[in-house]
């Protein structure tokens, strides 16, 4: 069955930056991602990662080709049309957690869901849910400066995921953490690949982890290659 959440079709960007001139970061990017699909993003620094990570996400635009969520191809769609895909089809994960500093975890992953219409009840239980699945339910009425690096970041995939997004789009998720720890929060991403059948691109330097994805591409050169 084709069951394709995440599709880019010929992406290119190119900068002008001042002096050396322009910069063509992506020169047709081609990529499919299966729903309940895991690839890794491998890139050598300043390879064009950012840039390719923020355009599938919509948070920038291409100077050619399509980003199609979930069917829709956002191409040349308003800018209200691509924040609300922003908002409800896809979720970032960084390297930091970037949570709300004042409220709970459990705040942290209702917040977004009350924002997008959700009522209250709805909306703790699914963040319940959610937090039980990467094993810090217990953890659900802290601040997040009373939980451990690990625990902030099981908690901000939660709230990556609080809107129930088809994509999810991840830059190092893991590049913050001591080795062990990393090994068990990659693990708990991966718990909630499968569980919410999401198609998850995720950058990073850690060629273990890029190991236990289902497949490996590599940013070079502009364009992406398979990795064997
Ligand atoms: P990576 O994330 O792989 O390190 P980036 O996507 O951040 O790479 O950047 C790729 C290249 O594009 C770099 O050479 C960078 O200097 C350049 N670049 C990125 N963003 C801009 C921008 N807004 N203006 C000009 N050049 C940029």
């Amino acid at each position: 069955m084709n069951d394709v959440s995440l599709r880019l079709n010929g992406l290119t960007k190119t900068y002008l930056q001042g002096t050396p001139g322009e910069v063509q970061v992506l020169r047709g990017i081609d990529l499919e991602l299966q729903a309940g699909e895991a690839v890794a993003l491998v890139a050598p620094s300043g390879a064009g990662k950012s840039t390719l990570l923020h355009i599938a996400g919509l948070l920038d635009t291409p100077d050619s080709g399509n980003v199609e969520i979930a069917g829709q191809d956002l191409a040349g769609k308003g800018d209200r049309t691509r924040t609300a895909m922003r908002r409800q089809g896809v979720g970032f994960v960084y390297q930091f957690h970037h949570l709300l500093p004042e409220f709970t975890a459990l705040e942290n992953i209702t917040l977004p869901q009350l924002a997008n219409g959700v009522s209250e009840r709805d909306a703790q239980d699914r963040a319940m849910s959610l937090l039980d699945r990467v094993g810090v339910a217990q953890r659900a009425d802290h601040r997040p400066a009373a939980l451990s690096g690990g625990e902030q970041q099981r908690v901000a995939f939660c709230r990556a995921l609080a809107n129930a997004p088809r994509v999810l789009l991840a830059d190092e998720p893991t590049g913050n953490l001591d080795p062990d720890t990393s090994d068990q929060v990659f693990e708990a991403l991966m718990t909630l690949v499968r569980d919410q059948g999401l198609s998850a691109l995720i950058a990073t330097h850690n060629l273990d982890l890029a190991a236990r994805m289902d497949r490996i591409v590599r940013l070079e050169g502009g364009v992406l290659k398979p990795v064997e």
